[in-house]
């Protein structure tokens, strides 16, 4: 996303009915998602676990007010 994903908003390039990724492979497909590689830290063991995960690290590093 240009100006980079708002905390809270799904990536631009997500299907929300597929939930896939709609540049993967392409040439416009960002290296720090093609870098990215999944680990049980960072993703839990379900979509649920990851959003929380993804929440609380949202939540962790938002800037002062
Ligand atoms: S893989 Fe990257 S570009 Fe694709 S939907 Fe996820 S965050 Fe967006």
């Amino acid at each position: 996303m240009p100006n980079g994903k708002p905390a809270g908003m799904p990536c631009m390039n997500l299907d929300m009915e597929t939930l896939r990724c709609t540049i993967w492979e392409t040439a416009v497909y960002p290296p720090v998602c093609r870098n990215f590689r999944p680990s049980l830290e960072n993703c839990g063991s379900s979509r649920t676990e990851a959003l929380q995960i993804l929440a609380d690290l949202e939540a962790a590093t938002r800037p002062e007010q």
